[in-house]
């Protein structure tokens, strides 16, 4: 049963990263554990930490899943693996593919290698901004609506790019 929800937030700022982008919604939504519900539109950002790298491409997608936290991201980390993504030890330093597990369900999680929601989510406009176009009425860990989240974010540098997403299959696609 593909009965469990969470979301995903997408960065790339290597290897053409709007392909990238939909190269990797393309495995999400190919996976047999994995349903792609709905994604934002993408987004160009500055890049947090180091600025001696290329801006970046963000997304947010939500998806139905069979799997349980642990497993999701290791399977998102097979996917970042296969895109090429190289951990060079430098905190934020660019890369092919990132993907992180933003919110499942309403789990709260705090273990060595999985906190539940993703722990950056509140600072980073290139999060917020695309998970409020998905599902602009969720509640978030502090009670208080995702919108005023979005509301005190910072969106600065960050813009909608419109690449062409039509050759990816969702069952509620926003385009
Ligand atoms: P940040 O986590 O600040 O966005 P990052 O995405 O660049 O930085 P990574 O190198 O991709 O960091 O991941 C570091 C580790 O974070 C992963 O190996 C994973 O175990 C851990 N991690 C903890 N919580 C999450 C989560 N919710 N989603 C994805 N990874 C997580
Ligand atoms: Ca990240
Ligand atoms: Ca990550």
């Amino acid at each position: 049963m593909l009965s469990d929800i969470a979301y995903i937030g997408l960065g790339s700022n290597l290897g053409a990263p709007v392909k990238q982008l939909e190269q990797a919604l393309g495995a999400i939504g190919q996976h047999s554990q994995m349903t792609l519900v709905s994604h934002s539109h993408f987004y160009s950002s500055l890049p947090m930490g180091p600025q001696d790298q290329p801006d970046y491409v963000n997304a947010v997608c939500k998806i139905k899943t069979s799997m349980q936290p642990q497993e999701l991201l290791a399977t998102l980390q097979i996917i970042e693996n296969q895109q090429g993504r190289e951990r060079l030890g430098d905190r934020w330093g660019p890369r092919t593919l990132d993907l992180d597990i933003l919110l499942y369900n309403d789990l709260v999680l705090k273990t060595k290698h999985l906190t539940l929601p993703h722990y950056g989510m509140q600072e980073r406009e290139f999060v917020l901004v695309p998970l409020f176009e998905l599902s602009p009425d969720l509640t978030m860990q502090d009670g208080r609506p995702l919108a005023n989240w979005v509301a005190k974010c910072n969106l600065e540098g960050l813009y909608r790019i419109n690449p062409k997403v039509s050759s990816l299959t969702t069952s509620a696609s926003v385009t």
